[in-house]
């Protein structure tokens, strides 16, 4: 039981932790992006001061994306398990990803009309499908197809997500969530999928993923009905 006890008060910490990195440094880290790219934008600097200061840029960048992938939806609590509307939650996911999906003309269309409900926690909920369905929005740089739905199947509640993106070989599948593993050089930091797979395991879901070399990707995500 006292060890039981510790590990609780550990995971306790660690998701305090996570909390107070994603607000507290987020903000200087916005602040100081801010202030890197005016100073970098002055017409008379050095070709080396420019240089330095778009590694800085690009640093701060990879910083932000951490934290994002990592910890954007974390709370100062212990795993909380509550109702969550799964239609409600997936629309307000794709709305803090509109901004991406406009940026590459990515067009997302919906089939939310579920009336069931899982059992979970929200906030991780949401950090799971904010990373699948970025990853869906960053494999179509020059436009395509976001297409989000929801239904019933026996018990169960099956989210389909999918994207008429690069695709993936049977490979590349293979190695999604292990950590660190990106494709996206310098760009991405190959831990969404990995927060991905820990979090469905968490709910006790289950992921499968079918994809196509240049074709697309489908994950089929499958959670248990709150009965
Ligand atoms: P990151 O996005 O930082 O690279 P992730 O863990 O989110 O890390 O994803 C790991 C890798 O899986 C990506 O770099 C990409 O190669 C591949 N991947 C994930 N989702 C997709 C997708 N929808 N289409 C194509 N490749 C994908
Ligand atoms: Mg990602």
């Amino acid at each position: 039981l006292r060890q039981q006890i510790e590990k609780t008060k550990k995971m306790e910490a660690v998701t305090h932790m996570a909390a107070a990195i994603s607000h507290e440094i987020r903000n200087p880290l916005t602040s100081a992006k801010g202030f890197v790219q005016f100073v970098s934008e002055d017409d008379n600097l050095a070709q080396t001061q420019k240089e330095y200061l778009s590694i800085a840029l690009q640093e701060l960048n990879q910083a932000e994306t951490v934290i994002r992938d990592y910890l954007t939806f974390s709370k100062p609590s212990i795993i909380s398990v509550e109702e969550i509307n799964v239609s409600e939650e997936l629309n307000n996911t794709l709305k803090i990803l509109q901004p991406l999906s406009n940026l590459n003309s990515v067009q997302v269309k919906t089939d939310l009309t579920l009336p069931g409900q899982i059992q979970g926690d929200r906030h991780k909920f949401h950090q799971c499908f904010f990373n699948i369905i970025k990853n869906c929005i960053e494999a179509m740089p020059s436009g395509g197809q976001l297409y989000v739905k929801t239904m019933n199947k026996g018990t169960n509640i099956l989210i389909t997500i999918s994207d008429t993106g690069v695709g993936m070989s049977e490979q590349q599948i293979h190695r999604l969530g292990e950590p660190y593993y990106s494709t996206k050089e310098g760009k991405g930091t190959g831990l969404g999928m990995m927060v991905v797979y820990s979090i469905i395991r968490a709910m006790n879901g289950t992921i499968s993923v079918k994809s196509e070399i240049n074709k697309g990707t489908t994950f089929l995500i499958s959670f248990p009905r709150k009965v």
